[in-house]
């Protein structure tokens, strides 16, 4: 009855955490982690983009805060926006009073006189949501950095990730009334040593049964059974969950798959993205956790002080910089010039006054395959095709990139555990 678990993120692990039966896990890396894996340059730490430990469920962040004891310390999120050469308080509609006059009025009179109608795509949402003005200066441009896409042309099935502000707390923001959002991040813990593979590390301390550099090549249905072929072994499994992306799995799974189920998955858009790391030999911006860039001068769309989160991410005295960059899943790697990325990164850095040259000691690049799954108009049907089908074989699948959901490793945890209790009840009957 042992569970084959694929892949080695924090969906695999958190699953085999709950499960009370024997499983397997198999990660094709040398250690496990997937999109919360933390690099070493140096001696200089960083993870995938900001990573914080963070949750809406009061339940599953206590679970989390309780896994790692004080292995994490409690940090505060300064977050800001870097717009037109100035910091406006995260997020954006939270800090109008840093804008100038004109451009307050601006965004005030379009968010009381807002009579956009009621959304169809996330362009519109935005219209509906903040009035014409604050999109236009600042929602749109940024969301078209990120997804690579026309607005036009995403759902909104993800939106409940932007709070939407109180009136009040526009109007107070516009006039200069300190006001809070997004409170559910405002404080956040982060590994005191290691970065965010922390987490994963002390999720491996409790399990046993994992096993690296297997990576899945073919699996095939063979009665009620599941056979499992890595680079350098075969599993037999009755029951099989699937954290890897949906894109590999339907290319390893050797069963027929309809066409129409192939051509939802082949309808999935997604966006890669490059992590450039700064190192600085200086301590700076410790009182700094994450920027927001719009501005399409700079390549990134985020930018991580490590400083804010961790001391020990940088060698004694060092601090470093880590930026978001992303593309469009069709522009091959080797089109990115890695050489370019970087020192357009540290130009933008400079010339906005955040570094001088001579701060740089150190820059790295790592480049993620799937890093956002994008909700474009298709995506709800698409899914709903790839789901029933996939329930229908009685393949589980679980996580990020394999139910390919815009989710944070709290939703991981969560969705993992309710994995585990379905299949912890199928070993009662
Ligand atoms: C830029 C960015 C910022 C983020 N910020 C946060 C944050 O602040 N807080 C937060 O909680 N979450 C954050 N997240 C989200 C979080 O990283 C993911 O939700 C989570 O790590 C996904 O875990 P997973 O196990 O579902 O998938 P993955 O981490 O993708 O794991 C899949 C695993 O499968 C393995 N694999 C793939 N193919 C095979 C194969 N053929 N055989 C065997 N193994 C295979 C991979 O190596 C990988 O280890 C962020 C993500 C990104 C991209």
């Amino acid at each position: 009855m042992t569970v084959g678990i694929l892949g080695g993120g924090i969906s695999a692990l958190a699953l085999a955490y709950f499960l009370k039966r024997d499983y397997e896990i198999l990660e094709r890396s040398s250690n496990c982690g997937g999109l919360c894996t933390t690099f070493n340059k140096n001696g200089f730490l960083y993870d995938i983009g900001g990573h914080i430990i963070f949750s809406s469920n009061k339940e599953i962040l206590q679970f989390e805060v309780d896994l790692l004891g004080d292995k994490i310390h409690k940090k505060r999120r300064s977050n800001k926006i870097w717009y037109k050469g100035r910091f406006v308080k995260y997020p954006f509609e939270n800090g109008l009073h840093s804008l100038d006059k004109e451009e307050i009025f601006d965004c005030l009179r379009d968010y009381l006189k807002n009579d956009h109608k009621k959304p169809s795509n996330l362009k519109e949402w935005f219209y509906y949501t903040f009035g014409t003005s604050i999109s236009d200066k600042y929602m749109l441009p940024y969301n078209e950095k990120i997804w690579k896409i026309d607005p036009t042309l995403m759902g909104m099935e993800w939106v409940e990730r932007i709070p939407k502000p109180p009136v009040e707390d526009v109007i107070k923001s516009a006039i200069g009334i300190e006001t809070e959002g997004y409170t559910h991040q405002l404080y956040f813990y982060y590994p005191k040593e290691g970065g965010f593979q922390t987490v994963i590390k002390t999720f491996e301390e409790k399990l046993n049964n994992i096993h690296t550099n297997k990576e899945v090549k073919a699996i095939y249905k063979e009665g009620k059974t599941w056979k499992v072929e890595t680079n350098n072994s075969e599993h037999v499994y009755e029951t099989l969950a699937s954290t890897i992306s949906i894109f590999d799995l339907v290319n390893i799974l050797k069963v027929d798959i309809p066409e129409e189920v192939k051509k939802a998955v082949q309808g999935l858009r997604y966006n890669q993205m490059a992590i450039v790391l700064v190192g600085l030999n200086k301590i700076k911006f410790n009182d700094l956790t994450a920027i927001y860039v719009s501005d399409k001068k700079s390549l990134a769309h985020r930018y991580c002080f490590s400083a804010g989160f961790a001391d020990s991410l940088s060698p004694p005295g060092c601090s470093s910089i880590f930026a978001e960059i992303t593309f469009n899943s069709d522009v091959p790697k080797e089109k990115i010039e890695n050489k370019e990325v970087i020192d357009k990164t540290v130009l933008w850095l400079i010339e906005e006054g955040f570094i001088e040259k001579s701060d740089v000691c150190e820059t790295d690049i790592k480049h993620i395959k799937y890093a956002y799954p994008v909700y474009d108009l298709n995506y709800v049907q698409n899914m709903k095709t790839i789901y029933e089908y996939f329930d229908s074989i009685e393949l589980n699948i679980l996580g990020r990139f394999a139910q390919f959901i815009y989710i944070n490793s709290d939703v991981c945890i969560s969705n993992a555990k309710k994995l585990a209790e379905k299949l912890n009840l199928k070993v009662k009957v």
